[in-house]
Protein backbone atom coordinates (compact mmCIF):
# COMPACT_ATOMS: atom_id res chain seq x y z
CA UNK A 1 0.00 0.00 0.00
CA UNK A 2 1.30 3.25 -1.12
CA UNK A 3 -0.06 5.14 1.29
CA UNK A 4 -1.74 4.43 4.71
CA UNK A 5 -4.94 6.75 5.15
CA UNK A 6 -5.94 4.75 8.00
CA UNK A 7 -8.88 6.90 9.87
CA UNK A 8 -8.94 9.81 7.50
CA UNK A 9 -12.32 10.89 6.57
CA UNK A 10 -12.43 12.07 2.71
CA UNK A 11 -15.05 13.85 0.67
CA UNK A 12 -15.27 13.16 -2.54
CA UNK A 13 -17.65 15.41 -5.02
CA UNK A 14 -19.17 13.77 -8.05
CA UNK A 15 -18.00 10.29 -7.23
CA UNK A 16 -20.55 8.27 -8.65
CA UNK A 17 -18.40 7.74 -11.75
CA UNK A 18 -15.18 8.83 -13.65
CA UNK A 19 -12.74 9.97 -12.13
CA UNK A 20 -14.25 10.62 -8.79
CA UNK A 21 -15.25 6.91 -8.42
CA UNK A 22 -11.36 6.18 -9.32
CA UNK A 23 -10.53 8.62 -6.16
CA UNK A 24 -13.14 7.22 -4.06
CA UNK A 25 -12.00 3.64 -4.61
CA UNK A 26 -8.53 4.50 -3.72
CA UNK A 27 -8.72 6.10 -0.98
CA UNK A 28 -11.04 3.82 0.45
CA UNK A 29 -8.30 1.18 -0.31
CA UNK A 30 -5.20 2.60 1.25
CA UNK A 31 -7.91 2.72 4.77
CA UNK A 32 -9.94 6.62 4.31
CA UNK A 33 -13.81 6.59 5.33
CA UNK A 34 -15.30 7.92 2.50
CA UNK A 35 -18.20 10.00 1.28
CA UNK A 36 -19.14 9.60 -2.02
CA UNK A 37 -20.93 12.58 -3.15
CA UNK A 38 -23.29 12.59 -6.53
CA UNK A 39 -26.01 14.91 -7.94
CA UNK A 40 -28.69 12.72 -9.87
CA UNK A 41 -26.75 8.66 -10.41
CA UNK A 42 -28.23 7.87 -7.05
CA UNK A 43 -28.01 3.71 -7.65
CA UNK A 44 -24.61 4.09 -9.06
CA UNK A 45 -23.40 6.08 -6.23
CA UNK A 46 -25.09 3.45 -3.61
CA UNK A 47 -23.03 0.39 -5.48
CA UNK A 48 -20.14 2.27 -5.43
CA UNK A 49 -20.68 2.29 -1.62
CA UNK A 50 -21.74 -1.44 -1.18
CA UNK A 51 -18.39 -2.23 -3.03
CA UNK A 52 -16.31 0.07 -0.66
CA UNK A 53 -17.87 -1.51 2.29
CA UNK A 54 -18.19 -4.79 0.79
CA UNK A 55 -14.07 -4.69 0.35
CA UNK A 56 -13.91 -3.59 4.12
CA UNK A 57 -14.48 -0.17 3.62
CA UNK A 58 -16.56 2.69 5.23
CA UNK A 59 -18.04 4.51 2.95
CA UNK A 60 -21.41 6.64 2.57
CA UNK A 61 -23.29 8.20 -0.31
CA UNK A 62 -24.97 11.85 0.13
CA UNK A 63 -26.69 13.58 -2.76
CA UNK A 64 -26.26 17.31 -3.27
CA UNK A 65 -25.86 19.67 -5.90
CA UNK A 66 -22.36 21.44 -4.87
CA UNK A 67 -23.16 24.36 -6.92
CA UNK A 68 -26.11 25.41 -4.38
CA UNK A 69 -24.36 26.52 -1.54
CA UNK A 70 -26.42 25.18 1.50
CA UNK A 71 -26.33 21.70 0.12
CA UNK A 72 -22.92 21.76 0.05
CA UNK A 73 -22.71 23.02 3.62
CA UNK A 74 -25.10 19.86 4.05
CA UNK A 75 -22.94 17.49 2.28
CA UNK A 76 -19.89 18.25 4.45
CA UNK A 77 -22.35 18.20 7.87
CA UNK A 78 -23.59 14.65 7.11
CA UNK A 79 -20.05 13.43 6.18
CA UNK A 80 -18.89 15.15 9.18
CA UNK A 81 -21.25 13.14 11.50
CA UNK A 82 -21.65 10.02 10.23
CA UNK A 83 -17.20 9.50 9.72
CA UNK A 84 -16.14 11.89 11.82
CA UNK A 85 -14.39 15.71 10.78
CA UNK A 86 -13.19 15.92 7.23
CA UNK A 87 -9.17 15.61 6.70
CA UNK A 88 -9.76 15.47 3.23
CA UNK A 89 -11.95 17.17 0.11
CA UNK A 90 -11.66 16.27 -3.06
CA UNK A 91 -12.97 18.53 -5.25
CA UNK A 92 -13.95 16.78 -8.43
CA UNK A 93 -17.68 17.51 -9.36
CA UNK A 94 -17.94 19.37 -13.09
CA UNK A 95 -18.90 19.63 -16.32
CA UNK A 96 -17.91 19.85 -19.77
CA UNK A 97 -19.23 21.82 -22.98
CA UNK A 98 -18.47 21.66 -25.96
CA UNK A 99 -19.76 24.55 -27.90
CA UNK A 100 -18.30 26.91 -30.43
CA UNK A 101 -18.50 30.96 -29.49
CA UNK A 102 -21.62 31.07 -31.48
CA UNK A 103 -23.20 28.17 -30.20
CA UNK A 104 -22.87 28.97 -26.71
CA UNK A 105 -25.24 31.32 -24.71
CA UNK A 106 -25.31 33.12 -20.84
CA UNK A 107 -27.22 30.08 -19.47
CA UNK A 108 -24.45 27.22 -20.42
CA UNK A 109 -21.68 29.70 -19.00
CA UNK A 110 -23.12 30.48 -15.51
CA UNK A 111 -24.53 26.82 -15.35
CA UNK A 112 -20.70 25.79 -15.95
CA UNK A 113 -19.47 28.68 -13.57
CA UNK A 114 -21.62 27.78 -10.64
CA UNK A 115 -20.93 23.88 -11.13
CA UNK A 116 -16.93 23.93 -12.07
CA UNK A 117 -16.22 27.41 -10.05
CA UNK A 118 -18.62 27.98 -7.41
CA UNK A 119 -18.70 23.92 -6.30
CA UNK A 120 -15.59 23.96 -5.80
CA UNK A 121 -15.59 27.57 -3.51
CA UNK A 122 -18.56 26.40 -1.54
CA UNK A 123 -17.12 22.84 -0.60
CA UNK A 124 -13.62 24.23 0.24
CA UNK A 125 -15.46 26.91 2.47
CA UNK A 126 -17.51 23.97 4.38
CA UNK A 127 -14.22 22.24 5.02
CA UNK A 128 -11.91 24.86 5.56
CA UNK A 129 -12.30 26.90 9.19
CA UNK A 130 -12.58 23.55 10.43
CA UNK A 131 -9.68 22.39 8.69
CA UNK A 132 -7.25 25.34 10.02
CA UNK A 133 -8.91 25.00 13.59
CA UNK A 134 -7.60 21.37 13.68
CA UNK A 135 -4.20 22.37 12.06
CA UNK A 136 -4.61 19.51 9.42
CA UNK A 137 -6.75 19.56 6.24
CA UNK A 138 -6.18 18.47 3.00
CA UNK A 139 -8.17 19.77 -0.68
CA UNK A 140 -7.47 18.75 -4.05
CA UNK A 141 -9.13 20.37 -7.06
CA UNK A 142 -9.81 18.55 -10.00
CA UNK A 143 -8.97 21.47 -12.10
CA UNK A 144 -8.44 20.56 -16.72
CA UNK A 145 -5.58 21.66 -18.90
CA UNK A 146 -8.17 23.47 -20.63
CA UNK A 147 -7.95 25.83 -17.55
CA UNK A 148 -3.33 26.08 -18.68
CA UNK A 149 -4.06 26.95 -22.82
CA UNK A 150 -6.57 28.02 -24.81
CA UNK A 151 -9.49 26.09 -26.03
CA UNK A 152 -11.59 27.85 -28.44
CA UNK A 153 -14.41 24.96 -28.56
CA UNK A 154 -14.76 24.90 -24.51
CA UNK A 155 -14.39 28.61 -23.66
CA UNK A 156 -16.77 28.00 -20.52
CA UNK A 157 -15.53 25.22 -19.38
CA UNK A 158 -11.50 26.43 -20.03
CA UNK A 159 -11.96 29.72 -18.17
CA UNK A 160 -13.70 27.98 -15.08
CA UNK A 161 -10.75 25.30 -15.13
CA UNK A 162 -8.36 28.62 -14.86
CA UNK A 163 -10.42 29.90 -11.88
CA UNK A 164 -9.54 26.49 -10.51
CA UNK A 165 -6.20 27.30 -11.22
CA UNK A 166 -5.82 30.34 -9.91
CA UNK A 167 -8.27 29.40 -6.71
CA UNK A 168 -5.90 26.92 -5.73
CA UNK A 169 -2.95 28.96 -6.07
CA UNK A 170 -4.18 31.71 -3.74
CA UNK A 171 -6.35 29.46 -1.45
CA UNK A 172 -2.76 26.88 -1.01
CA UNK A 173 -1.16 30.09 -0.06
CA UNK A 174 -3.48 31.50 2.38
CA UNK A 175 -3.73 27.81 4.50
CA UNK A 176 -0.60 26.88 4.03
CA UNK A 177 1.01 28.02 7.34
CA UNK A 178 -2.40 26.08 9.23
CA UNK A 179 -1.46 22.99 7.71
CA UNK A 180 -4.19 23.26 5.46
CA UNK A 181 -2.84 21.97 1.59
CA UNK A 182 -4.15 22.79 -0.90
CA UNK A 183 -3.09 21.71 -4.46
CA UNK A 184 -4.88 20.92 -7.94
CA UNK A 185 -4.48 18.11 -11.08
CA UNK A 186 -4.91 19.52 -14.25
CA UNK A 187 -5.29 15.91 -16.39
CA UNK A 188 -5.92 15.90 -20.39
CA UNK A 189 -8.31 13.55 -21.96
CA UNK A 190 -9.36 10.83 -19.39
CA UNK A 191 -11.61 7.74 -20.51
CA UNK A 192 -15.05 8.45 -18.66
CA UNK A 193 -18.51 9.55 -19.32
CA UNK A 194 -17.83 12.81 -19.31
CA UNK A 195 -16.61 12.41 -23.36
CA UNK A 196 -19.70 10.52 -24.31
CA UNK A 197 -20.80 13.13 -26.42
CA UNK A 198 -17.46 14.06 -28.08
CA UNK A 199 -17.15 13.81 -31.60
CA UNK A 200 -14.84 10.57 -32.12
CA UNK A 201 -12.43 11.92 -34.64
CA UNK A 202 -12.25 14.78 -32.79
CA UNK A 203 -11.05 12.48 -30.07
CA UNK A 204 -9.01 10.54 -31.95
CA UNK A 205 -7.24 13.70 -33.14
CA UNK A 206 -6.02 15.45 -29.54
CA UNK A 207 -4.94 11.70 -29.00
CA UNK A 208 -2.43 11.74 -32.30
CA UNK A 209 -1.19 14.96 -31.07
CA UNK A 210 -0.76 13.58 -27.34
CA UNK A 211 3.00 12.17 -27.38
CA UNK A 212 2.04 9.14 -25.39
CA UNK A 213 -0.67 8.94 -28.00
CA UNK A 214 -3.11 7.32 -25.59
CA UNK A 215 -5.86 8.31 -23.60
CA UNK A 216 -5.31 8.87 -19.98
CA UNK A 217 -7.47 6.85 -17.22
CA UNK A 218 -8.68 7.64 -14.07
CA UNK A 219 -6.79 5.25 -11.66
CA UNK A 220 -3.88 7.35 -12.86
CA UNK A 221 -5.64 10.50 -11.93
CA UNK A 222 -6.57 8.65 -8.51
CA UNK A 223 -2.90 7.79 -8.61
CA UNK A 224 -1.64 11.63 -8.41
CA UNK A 225 -4.71 12.68 -6.23
CA UNK A 226 -3.65 10.41 -3.61
CA UNK A 227 0.03 11.54 -4.11
CA UNK A 228 -1.57 14.96 -3.11
CA UNK A 229 -3.46 14.33 -0.51
CA UNK A 230 -0.38 12.23 1.18
CA UNK A 231 2.44 13.55 3.05
CA UNK A 232 4.78 12.40 0.60
CA UNK A 233 4.00 15.79 -1.07
CA UNK A 234 4.06 17.62 2.31
CA UNK A 235 6.50 20.68 0.57
CA UNK A 236 3.66 20.95 -2.63
CA UNK A 237 0.91 24.25 -2.13
CA UNK A 238 -0.68 26.00 -4.44
CA UNK A 239 0.38 23.54 -7.38
CA UNK A 240 -1.44 22.24 -10.55
CA UNK A 241 -0.29 18.99 -11.26
CA UNK A 242 -0.25 18.31 -15.37
CA UNK A 243 -1.66 15.14 -16.40
CA UNK A 244 -1.68 14.61 -20.18
CA UNK A 245 0.62 12.31 -21.72
CA UNK A 246 3.10 15.17 -22.57
CA UNK A 247 0.14 17.30 -24.44
CA UNK A 248 1.09 20.38 -22.46
CA UNK A 249 4.00 20.86 -21.15
CA UNK A 250 4.23 24.30 -18.51
CA UNK A 251 7.85 26.16 -18.89
P1 LIG B 1 -18.07 12.27 -15.36
O1 LIG B 1 -17.76 10.84 -15.63
O2 LIG B 1 -19.07 12.96 -16.20
O3 LIG B 1 -18.48 12.40 -13.83
C1 LIG B 1 -18.91 13.64 -13.33
C2 LIG B 1 -19.30 13.48 -11.88
O4 LIG B 1 -19.65 14.77 -11.39
C3 LIG B 1 -20.52 12.59 -11.68
O5 LIG B 1 -20.33 11.84 -10.51
C4 LIG B 1 -21.66 13.59 -11.49
O6 LIG B 1 -22.69 13.11 -10.63
C5 LIG B 1 -20.91 14.70 -10.77
N1 LIG B 1 -21.59 15.98 -10.85
C6 LIG B 1 -21.88 16.72 -11.93
N2 LIG B 1 -22.51 17.85 -11.57
C7 LIG B 1 -22.61 17.82 -10.23
C8 LIG B 1 -23.14 18.70 -9.26
N3 LIG B 1 -23.71 19.85 -9.61
N4 LIG B 1 -23.08 18.34 -7.95
C9 LIG B 1 -22.51 17.18 -7.57
N5 LIG B 1 -21.98 16.31 -8.45
C10 LIG B 1 -22.03 16.64 -9.76
O7 LIG B 1 -16.77 13.19 -15.45
P2 LIG B 1 -15.21 12.92 -15.15
O8 LIG B 1 -14.51 12.82 -16.44
O9 LIG B 1 -15.04 11.88 -14.13
O10 LIG B 1 -14.84 14.36 -14.58
C11 LIG B 1 -14.53 14.60 -13.23
C12 LIG B 1 -13.76 15.91 -13.16
O11 LIG B 1 -12.56 15.80 -13.94
C13 LIG B 1 -14.52 17.11 -13.72
O12 LIG B 1 -14.29 18.23 -12.91
C14 LIG B 1 -13.89 17.30 -15.09
O13 LIG B 1 -13.99 18.63 -15.55
C15 LIG B 1 -12.46 16.91 -14.81
N6 LIG B 1 -11.70 16.52 -16.00
C16 LIG B 1 -12.08 15.46 -16.76
C17 LIG B 1 -11.33 15.16 -17.89
C18 LIG B 1 -11.68 14.01 -18.80
O14 LIG B 1 -11.16 13.96 -19.94
N7 LIG B 1 -12.48 13.07 -18.38
C19 LIG B 1 -10.20 15.93 -18.23
C20 LIG B 1 -9.86 17.00 -17.43
C21 LIG B 1 -10.61 17.28 -16.30
P3 LIG B 1 -24.03 12.40 -11.21
O15 LIG B 1 -23.53 11.12 -11.84
O16 LIG B 1 -24.89 12.17 -10.06
O17 LIG B 1 -24.58 13.36 -12.23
Amino acid sequence: MPYDFTNKVAVVTGASRGIGLAVARQLSAYGAKVCVNYKSSKERAEEAVRELNTAGGEAMAVQADVSDQSQAQQLIQQAESQLGPIDFLVNNAGIFDVAAHDEFDEQMWHRTMKINVDGVFYCSWAVKDAMVARGYGRIVNIASIAGLEAKPYAIAYATSKAAVVGFTRSLGQALAADNVRVNAVAPGLIDTEILADCDQAWLDRLIDITPSKRIGQADEVARMVSFLLSDESDFTVGQTLVLSGGRVNLP
